[in-house]
Formats: C-alpha cells, sequence, structure tokens
C-alpha cells in the first residue's frame, strides 16, 4: 500500500553530487598547489528531507570524510543503522542527555562554557578523553566562543584533560548574500582567532568554515573540510549559479483524485479566497500543508500535469490542494509533479520556494512525515 504523494530520492544523484563537489575541489585545490579540503557533509534535519540513513549511506560511499547532524539524537539515529563514518553533532550540549556522545562514538561541539563544562564532566565520569570540534562566534552572534575574547575563554577550555579539540570551525552569516562583506570580515576574523588558539596552547587541528555558499564563492573558507548541506542535494543556495553538474536529488509527485467543474460566480477551498466568473475545471490533488506543502502556494504555485503548468488556486488545506486545469483534459488517476521533471519541463525546489518567498532548504526540510520516500538508484 503506497499512498498518492510520495517523494523520490535519487540516491544516485547524491552520490553524483558528492562526487561532483569532491573532483571540483581536488582539481582546483591541486591547481593551487594545496591539499583537497575532506568533504564533512551535512545530514541534519533528515538528510533536508530526503532520508538520513539512506542518504548518510549514499554519501559514505561516495567519498564524504566525516558528516554532521544538529543533535545527539539523529546521530544516534545514523550510528544505530551502521553508519561507521565519524559524525560532528552542531548543536549546543548544555542541556542535552549527553551519554549518546559515548556510547554512539559522535564528535560533540563545543560551542559553549557549559557545553564545555558538561562535556568535560561526562567524559571524566566515563573515563575517556572526548574529541571535540570547538566552534567560534566570528559575528554571527549564534553559537560559538566569540573570537575576540578567547583568551577570556579558552583557558578552562584548553585546561581540561578531558577534552581533545580535533578541530575548529566557525560559519558564515552572509554567505548567500553576494553583496555583503562580512563575509571576508568573518573570515578574517576566523583566521585571528585561529592564531590567538595557537598562542593559547590549541595544537595543530583542522578548520572548517564554508557552508554550501561560502564554498562556492571563495576558495579560501576552504581550510581542511567543507561543510555543504544544500549543493549534496543537487540545489545551489540563490542567488547564486554554480558550474557544477548537480541533479537535483528528490521529486515530490501525486495523483489526481477527483476533476470538477466550477460555475460563473462560484469559488473554492477554505474562505472562497479563489473565485471565477468565468467557468473553470479545477482537479483536487491529495497534498496539502500535512505533508508540508506550504499555504504560500496558494495563488502562487504550480504543479505539472500531462507536461503541462496548472496554477494551485484556492486555499492549500490539511490533506489537499486544488489545481486549475481548464481546457486541459485530465483524468484522476493523472501524475501530478509538485517538485521534479515531468516531460520537458521541471519545477526546482529553488523555483518553488521563489514563488512564494521561502528559501530552498525550508521547502525540502519541511517535506512531511507522512510522505513516503522512495529510494531509488
Ligand atoms: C546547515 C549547516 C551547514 C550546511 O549549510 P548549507 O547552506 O546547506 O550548505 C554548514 N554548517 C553548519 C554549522 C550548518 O548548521
Amino acid at each position: 500500500m503506497i499512498r498518492q504523494t510520495t517523494a523520490t530520492v535519487h540516491l544516485s544523484a547524491i552520490a553524483h553530487n558528492c562526487r561532483a563537489i569532491v573532483d571540483m575541489l581536488t582539481r582546483e585545490s591541486t591547481a593551487a598547489g594545496r591539499p583537497a579540503p575532506g568533504l564533512l557533509a551535512v545530514v541534519k534535519a533528515n538528510a533536508y528531507g530526503h532520508g538520513a540513513v539512506p542518504v548518510a549511506r549514499t554519501l559514505e560511499a561516495a567519498g564524504a570524510s566525516m558528516l554532521a547532524c544538529a543533535d545527539i539524537e539523529e546521530g544516534v539515529e545514523l550510528r544505530r543503522a551502521g553508519v561507521g563514518l565519524p559524525i560532528l553533532v552542531f548543536g549546543a550540549l548544555s542541556v542535552s542527555d549527553l551519554d549518546g556522545v559515548i556510547d554512539y562514538d559522535l564528535t560533540p561541539t563545543v560551542s559553549t562554557p557549559s557545553a564545555a563544562r558538561r562535556l568535560a564532566a561526562l567524559a571524566e565520569r566515563r573515563g575517556v578523553t572526548l574529541p571535540c570540534h570547538l566552534k567560534i562566534d566570528s559575528g554571527m552572534n549564534r553559537l560559538g566562543f566569540r573570537h575576540d575574547n578567547l583568551g577570556r575563554t579558552m583557558p578552562a577550555v584548553v585546561g581540561s584533560p578531558h577534552l581533545k579539540i580535533e578541530a575548529v570551525y566557525t560559519h558564515f552569516a552572509t554567505a548567500d548574500v553576494p553583496e555583503s562583506p562580512f563575509l571576508d570580515e568573518q573570515r578574517r576574523r576566523f583566521e585571528r582567532a585561529l592564531a590567538a588558539l595557537g598562542a593559547l596552547g590549541v595544537g595543530r587541528c583542522g578548520r572548517h568554515a564554508a557552508n554550501s555558499a561560502a564554498m562556492l564563492r571563495d576558495a579560501r573558507t576552504w581550510y581542511d573540510f567543507v561543510r555543504p548541506g544544500l549543493l549534496l542535494y543537487g540545489i545551489v543556495p540563490p542567488p547564486l549559479a554554480s558550474s557544477l553538474p548537480l541533479r537535483p536529488a528528490l521529486s515530490l509527485s501525486s495523483r489526481i483524485v477527483a476533476v470538477k467543474g466550477v460555475r460563473r460566480g462560484e469559488g473554492s477551498g477554505y474562505g472562497l479566497r479563489w473565485t471565477t466568473d468565468e467557468p473553470r475545471t479545477i482537479a483536487i490533488v491529495p497534498a496539502g500543508y500535512a505533508d508540508g506543502l506550504d499555504t504560500r502556494l496558494a495563488g502562487r504555485g504550480v504543479v505539472l500535469v500531462r507536461g503541462r503548468r496548472a496554477p494551485v488556486v484556492g486555499a492549500v488545506s490539511m490533506d489537499m490542494l486544488a489545481i486549475d486545469v481548464t481546457d486541459m483534459t485530465v483524468d484522476p488517476g493523472d501524475e501530478v509533479v509538485i517538485i521534479g521533471r515531468q516531460g520537458d519541463d521541471e519545477i526546482t525546489a529553488r523555483e518553488m520556494a521563489a514563488a512564494i518567498g521561502a528559501i530552498p532548504w525550508e521547502v525540502v526540510c519541511r517535506l512531511g512525515a507522512r510522505i513516503e520516500r522512495k529510494f531509488e538508484d
């Protein structure tokens, strides 16, 4: 039994994207006479909605050197499924249930003084030295130790015999805002912080900073690892462009379940927000906001039916939406492509996001639990 609305995840596209990124990094680094950075592949949030375990296994086979999750629970899911790559946990660990870090061999981020204290106490209690990554806040003002205050904060972290800093990283706030000079400012702050850490006794360790957008924009942000998420799924962060030969990894499709005529002066859906002053034909598609489709698609989104574009009309409901198929010949059972290719046309997650004032990360991450993921090569 399978619902009409399903997401197909093309694991071969993820493997292809991973290799395309690794090849580009290798080529450009070799040309510049530098070692190529490793790929720290970001699979948080159920691999951006694509399915964490199959995606992680695919990336492992395709050449990623490390994976990254948002929290301990996501890392545990991967370990239980047998994923063997090192797994970095991005999130703040000041109030988490920490034992999973050791029980499942996860690499925690030390991003606040309280996380450092709790991780050191855990390691002492369990009789281990805990490898961890240290996060520097170079201006995003979210997580991490302030770049300009390390003399104060680092002695407690560096002084702990139970924490071993394997890598230092930062995160950029404006990598996808090309007109902002702040990317470069953060990069310089990070460099100064690295020098300061050396003086404070942090030994040689890995460095990483670049999300997808920074990786595309400036090779000076590559350091020892790059940390793309979105690009692995075949989506270029807007408004950037890229010559990488990426393939979208996810398509979302459904089927028409009803076709109906709407007469002059009538409307459709909650609030009758869509009305018509001429006879129209609409089709009902069993996918709604409970499946993660954004209510802003109403009047803005389009889907593909029989190779043509049909606009979403009326309010998006919990379990269904309506499309205008006037002048088309459609029947119940016809395929509806919400994201992906049909015939010669394609609707990408990036296009859908742009149509509704959202970002592509949001579009794919929000795909609901009710949507079955079919994994294909
Ligand atoms: C999500 C995330 C990334 C990946 O970002 P993309 O824009 O999807 O490439 C990298 N680093 C950190 C710390 C993140 O939280």
